[in-house]
């Protein structure tokens, strides 16, 4: 039986990785033609420097004679001003420097024992620049897009602003009709790079090179963002979208025995707390909060009387005794018996646990997809990136979040004020008042979409799709 290749070029980013590596996995569950090569980007440190960890253990995952990560040569970094202007720029600049690499490594790097055809190119959201790569060898190209259709469609409307207005957004524009959104959307939850000319001008771009792929994979559930996918879906301009989430590892350590006694201690204290008692406060893998904020996080905790878990990070020193010299004094004694602060917090797990009644989060995708899965409730405290338009979706248009804020910025120069305990303890109050209605909307959602997962389920036959249109005659030929 000959086989069919199919080329992956995911972001330098765990976040991008996991549902990457994940969908690879099930595509290989459905077709046992196919196996699949993950470029991997290695930029130099201090850039995500859990990657090597993450595919080590892939690696050494059961379908390893069908799957393998090739890591590609160092490709030389953009001029390092580029980086003060704009992340998301510098990082495009970046990946498309491996433009070669990638091109090399179709070409050179041989499966040991087969030859297979190469079908397709399946690339990452900041990846467009791999197009080139994929016309140069004439490859199919497909989108796999690890965050929401909301903000896909967000990244398509670029150009359509564009064309009106012609420059970068302002954060005093009126709301906008942004198409993927059932409500208008106010120009202060754009992410941060719609306000800064470069990071504006390169993501219209890969917008616009979106468009040239012949097939959109998107990390969401159909019925979860149903008004963002049907208007994809329906857009003559786009290649078909096909959705197959949620991708994330959503079973957490359960079961796998290698978890961290901290983590065990987190989850002893939980294991002792009443059903959906317990208010998880975490903010992604980099969100962190200046001392005053902290505090008046604090005087909201306590002063709700609720039981909470919550994860914090500081910028300069992680190490947690420090808090105790921010926190209020006295804080950490006297909430001992119903609170936990800690660093890193065994996410999925506590998401899963029935204790955990609800979530102040970032609404980063993965945290959100990880809570909507749980049916965990969310209260929304963006920080950067797209988050900001996401907690905008989650509290208006799919209406599972209490809105605590939406517009707090995480870098210091341009946050608006701290939020204050009274705004945090009127939002927590809501959350957990268990007559809330949002309580039993999010835990159906999340049934939803676990049995999109399924045979029959709306992901599941998405994904058969896809696999019959890239192994269709046409592709293949
Ligand atoms: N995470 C975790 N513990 C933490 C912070 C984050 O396990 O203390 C995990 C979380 O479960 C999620 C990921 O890190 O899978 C964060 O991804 P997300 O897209 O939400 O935010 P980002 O870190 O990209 O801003």
């Amino acid at each position: 039986m000959s086989k069919l290749e199919l080329v992956f070029v995911p972001a330098p980013f765990v976040g991008h990785l996991v549902s990457t590596c994940n969908f690879a996995e099930n595509l290989l569950n459905r077709d046992e033609r196919l196996c699949i090569t993950i470029l991997i980007i290695r930029p130099p440190p201090p850039w995500d420097n859990r990657i090597d960890a993450y595919i080590k253990r892939s690696s050494s995952s059961p379908d390893g004679r069908r799957i393998r990560y090739v890591t590609l040569p160092q490709a030389e970094p953009p001029p390092a001003e580029e980086l003060a202007k704009s992340i998301e720029k510098y990082f495009s600049l970046l990946i498309a420097n491996y433009r070669p690499h990638v091109k090399e490594a179709i070409i050179t790097n041989k499966w040991p024992d087969s030859n297979p055809k190469i079908i397709g190119l399946v690339i990452d959201m900041f990846c467009s620049a791999m197009i080139d790569v994929a016309n140069e060898l004439n490859i199919p190209s497909y989108l796999f897009f690890t965050s929401g259709a909301g903000f896909l469609g967000f990244l398509f409307y670029l150009s359509v602003w564009h064309d009106q207005v012609g420059r970068e957004f302002n954060r005093s524009d009126a709301d906008l009709k942004i198409a993927s959104y059932a409500h208008p959307v106010p120009s202060k939850v754009l992410p941060d790079f719609a306000s800064s000319k470069e990071g504006y001008d390169s993501f219209r771009e890969h917008g616009v090179r979106f468009k040239e792929t012949i097939g959109i994979l998107i990390n969401t559930v159909a019925e979860f963002e149903s008004h963002a996918v049907n208007n994809l879906a329906s857009d003559p301009e786009l290649p078909p979208v096909y959705t197959v989430g949620f991708l994330n590892d959503l079973e957490g350590q359960k079961g796998k025995g290698n978890s961290k006694s901290e983590d065990e201690e987190i989850m002893k204290w939980l294991d002792q707390q009443p059903p959906s008692s317990v208010l998880f406060l975490c903010f992604g893998s980099v969100g962190f909060f200046e001392p005053p904020q902290l505090i008046e996080m604090a005087i909201a905790l306590e002063r709700s009387g609720v039981r909470f878990l919550w994860s914090i990070r500081h910028p300069v020193d992680a190490e947690l005794s420090k808090f105790e010299e921010i926190l209020p004094e006295g804080f950490l004694e006297r909430t001992k018996n119903r609170g936990i602060v800690c660093g890193w917090a065994p996410q999925v797990d506590i998401l899963a646990h029935k204790a955990t009644g609800a979530f102040v989060s970032h609404c980063g995708w993965n945290s959100t997809v990880e809570s909507v899965w749980h049916g965990v409730p969310i209260v929304t405290w963006p920080l950067y990136a797209e988050q900001h338009i996401n907690a905008f979706q989650l509290v208006n248009d799919l209406e599972i979040a209490v809105e605590l804020t939406l517009d707090y910025r995480m870098r210091e120069s341009d946050h608006r004020e701290n939020v204050k305990a009274e705004e945090m303890e009127k939002a927590i109050r809501c959350i957990m008042d268990c007559g809330n209605p949002m309580r039993k909307r999010i835990k159906d959602m999340g049934e939803i979409c676990r049995n999109a997962l399924m045979e029959g389920g709306s992901s599941s036959i998405s994904l058969g799709r896809f696999v019959e249109t890239i192994l269709d005659s046409k592709s293949c030929s």
